[in-house]
């Protein structure tokens, strides 16, 4: 496919797509025949982009995707992707033909929610419905084995519903400690043994459990950050195998250099002095683009080499400090590597204390997305033109 448009910014995201497809065939290798594999492509694909993530997983050998939200699924589908969806989160009763006309599975937890959805489903084919139960993440679910058989029994009384899955999510199994996730399974398969009949989709297993356990694939896993080439943690990252490839990277290009004087003030707050005469970069890229304010003193990669962020960051720039004169246009590196130099977005997350998921979702939609396959830009999504 030919680049379908352009960017008229100089900052962008690299999506390498033959990293992601990497990721999932070799997943799929290490699991077990006859598991499938669901795509997780929430929150625009943890920042990836939804439609070219998807569309890459399934190729790669997924066979379900994930979303969190109805809308998602939606998006999914006006964009052609046929696969089948499963929203993750809470529907609204109301829009359950929705979820029908379109054939996107839904999570159940609640019997009061079968009662209201089937008032409002006047369709003939059923809606695929998994139930969620809660074994200790304490977030969405079905507790007990008589709301679990309640619900099923409620069900059964509509033919516009069928029980197709049956989950529960992981709190921890992205620890070394996994005594809280043994003790989840053994409350998940206690429950599941409680039904009158075995849904065809049962799964538990998020990336870590996928990755660290066998005796919790069941018949899917949900895979997510790890399709992304990331592991779930840093305290399981020595674990988990080696073949996982970052498929993200952040770029930036110099847009101003100038030479500051000793006791010359950077930015919002006059918060950096400058210690002797210096050379300064100015970044086009900001708070907004979701390189956060708190940054401030984190580094940058340039000519291969660790720069400083100086000042406060802006809305929509940041300054950094150059060890020398550079010319414009120079590109810069905030995620991802340059000349064998790194800044992971592991990196980035320590920084923030937080985690890498939180970074991925929080790169702006106004952030131009370029994806690459057999190593070379297929594609450019720019959500603004
Ligand atoms: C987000 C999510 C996943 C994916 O988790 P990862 O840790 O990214 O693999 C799986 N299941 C549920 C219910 C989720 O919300």
């Amino acid at each position: 496919m030919e680049i379908s448009n352009q960017f008229y910014r100089d900052t962008w995201v690299d999506i390498d797509l033959d990293a992601i497809q990497h990721n999932v065939q070799k997943v799929k290798e290490q699991i077990r025949d006859g598991v499938s594999l669901m795509a997780v492509v929430k929150a625009n694909a943890y920042g990836h982009g939804y439609i070219q993530v998807a569309n890459a997983a399934l190729e790669a050998g997924a066979d379900h995707l994930a979303v969190a939200f109805l809308d998602e699924a939606l998006f999914l589908r006006k964009a052609g992707i046929t696969a089948p969806i499963l929203v993750l989160g809470a529907t609204r009763p109301e829009d359950v033909g929705l979820a029908s006309r379109h054939q996107i599975q839904l999570t159940v937890y609640q019997d009061q929610w079968i009662e209201q959805a089937a008032s409002y489903l006047n369709e003939a084919a059923p809606v695929l419905l998994h139930l969620k139960c809660d074994t200790g993440m304490g977030r969405l679910g079905i507790k007990s084995i008589k709301e679990l058989q309640d619900i099923e029994q409620m069900i059964e009384r509509y033919p516009s519903f069928e029980i197709y899955g049956v989950f529960t999510h992981f709190a921890t199994a992205d620890e070394r400690s996994q005594r809280y996730a043994d003790e989840q399974l053994v409350l998940f398969n206690n429950l599941i043994g409680h039904l009158k009949k075995k849904p065809k989709m049962i799964h538990a297993s998020n990336s870590a459990a996928t990755l660290l356990r066998q005796d919790a694939l069941f018949t899917l896993v949900r895979f997510g950050i790890s399709m992304y080439g990331l592991s779930p943690s840093d305290e399981i990252a020595p674990l988990i195998p080696k073949w996982l490839k970052p498929a993200l990277s952040l770029h930036t290009r110099l847009v101003h250099v100038k030479r500051v004087k000793k006791g010359d003030k950077i930015s919002y707050g006059s918060t950096y002095t400058a210690i002797v005469d210096e050379w300064i970069g100015t970044l086009p890229i900001g708070y907004a683009d979701g390189w956060l304010r708190k940054l401030q003193g984190f580094e940058v990669l340039i000519n291969g080499q660790r720069a400083p962020i100086v000042g406060r960051v802006c809305m929509d720039q940041c300054m950094i400090r150059l060890p020398k004169d550079y010319p414009l246009g120079m590109k810069v590196t905030l995620i991802g590597e340059q000349d064998g130099e790194r800044i992971l977005i592991d990196d980035v997350a320590n920084y923030l204390e937080t985690i890498h998921y939180e970074v991925a979702c929080l790169i702006a939609a106004r952030v131009p997305r370029v994806y690459w396959q057999n190593k070379k830009p297929k594609y450019v999504l720019n959500q603004l033109i």
